[in-house]
């Protein structure tokens, strides 16, 4: 007889949503590698926890089947999986769903008291290195015996918080494939010739990505200019879009408000009140952005001035990597799970969170699928 019905490996935000979801009808254990459960779920949304998304759905996300993750989605609407946590909650205008307190440690430790309540077991910096069907589950502090085992161990984004991508090793040894992975949500490398001087300076754009002509994706927020290149919210959420493929190009629009006619009319008349050609922006861009876009324009022409400023273009050359990034693309294929996400390969072998090949958009979609998908494995653990 096994010691434990299920064992859950991974303490994060999916495998303490599961095991406080499971309730005290199972004898569960979650073995966790970290000093503390839930270390990265506090710290998420810089520390306010953007739990979820009011406008989750399969369009948001990056995936191998589209259909599965609509399907756990659909079954975990947003009021279900807040209902988890006792507390009030906010919605702003793009969706994203916070703690009214706004804390996301607090998050945790809703989870944590329902999991200590529930008489869940929870043993802290305990690494699982090896997974036998039966389960075996073998960790640094001994061998732990369960009847189903569930995988939550995360991605490769922040290893300093227990993610460095090496728990995918206990699934390839079962057979399991990991589809490549690449940092999402994350600052990006660019050519910086025009952007040297603009360090640490923030603009509100229109920016759209681009792989050759076609275009990817366009949004609106905030760009941070960095010694490397972009940062800011428009850039993370561009970078879902950009993290696996090659000869992407961001184009930056100043002032999308204004029409490009109006900027010409504007620059003319600084040039008939005798402004100086890098001054030509003056007023109507910050100094810096202005006279970076002018370099840019390479002309004194009114409407090449003009264009630079709705097309100033930044050529990708890569992310600030894993170290840096929110989320992981790839992981095990969502082809490799039954409806009820568990294993195809290994019967009684369950997977919830970011290790599966599914991540989502700047906006709290990626808690959203921790959760739901830890759902779905409830649902069918206690059903
Ligand atoms: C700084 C930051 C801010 C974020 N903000 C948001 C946000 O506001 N909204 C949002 O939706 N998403 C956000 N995310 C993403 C979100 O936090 C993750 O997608 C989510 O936590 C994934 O849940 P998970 O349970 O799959 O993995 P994790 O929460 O990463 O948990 C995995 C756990 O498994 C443990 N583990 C790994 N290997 C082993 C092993 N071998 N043995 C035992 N334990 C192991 C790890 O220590 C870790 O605790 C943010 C991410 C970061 C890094």
């Amino acid at each position: 007889m096994n010691e434990y019905e299920i064992a859950i490996i991974g303490g994060g935000a999916s495998g303490l949503y599961l095991a406080a979801a499971l309730g005290k009808g199972k004898k569960t254990v979650i073995i966790e590698r970290g000093a503390r459960v839930g270390k990265k779920l506090s710290a998420t949304g810089n520390g306010q926890g953007n739990v979820a998304n009011a406008k989750a759905g399969a369009e948001h996300y990056f995936t191998d089947d589209a259909r599965l993750l609509s399907s756990v989605l659909e079954r975990a609407p947003v009021e279900r999986v807040l209902s988890a946590f006792n507390g009030l909650f906010a919605t702003d205008e793009q969706g994203r769903i916070y703690p009214a307190g706004r804390q996301a440690s607090s998050l945790t430790d809703c989870l944590r008291r329902k999991c200590d309540r529930s008489g869940v077991k929870t043993l802290v910096e305990t690494r699982v290195t090896g997974l036998e069907k039966g389960f075996l589950i073998h960790t640094d502090k001994g061998v732990i015996t369960a009847d189903k085992a569930v995988f939550c161990a995360g991605g490769k984004a922040q290893k300093q918080f227990g993610t460095d991508g090496a728990a995918f090793d206990l699934v390839r040894a079962l057979g399991h494939k990991v589809t490549p992975l690449f940092p999402s949500l994350v600052q990006l490398k660019t050519n910086t010739e025009y952007i040297k001087t603009l360090k640490g300076i923030r603009a509100e754009c229109a920016v759209t990505a681009l792989c050759g002509d076609k275009v990817l994706k366009t949004t609106r927020g905030d760009v941070i200019f960095t010694e490397y290149g972009v940062s800011g919210n428009a850039i993370f959420t561009l970078s879902s879009y950009v993290t696996d493929r090659r000869g992407c190009t961001l184009s930056l629009e100043f002032l999308p408000d204004v029409s490009e006619s109006e900027l010409v009319a504007d620059i003319e008349k600084k040039k008939r009140a005798g402004y100086d050609g890098g001054e030509l922006l003056a007023l109507t861009l910050n100094n810096q952005i202005g006279r970076a876009v002018i370099r840019y324009a390479d002309s004194d022409d009114a409407r090449a001035i003009a264009r630079a400023v709705k097309n100033f273009r930044l050529d990708v050359s890569g992310t600030l990597g894993f170290d840096y990034a929110q989320v992981t693309r790839g992981g095990v294929p969502l082809a490799e799970v039954t409806d009820n996400l568990e294993s195809r390969l290994v019967k009684g072998l369950y997977f919830a969170g970011e290790a599966l090949n599914a991540d989502g958009e700047c906006g709290g979609y990626n808690l959203h699928w921790a959760f739901a998908s830890a759902l779905r494995v409830a649902d069918a653990l206690t059903k």
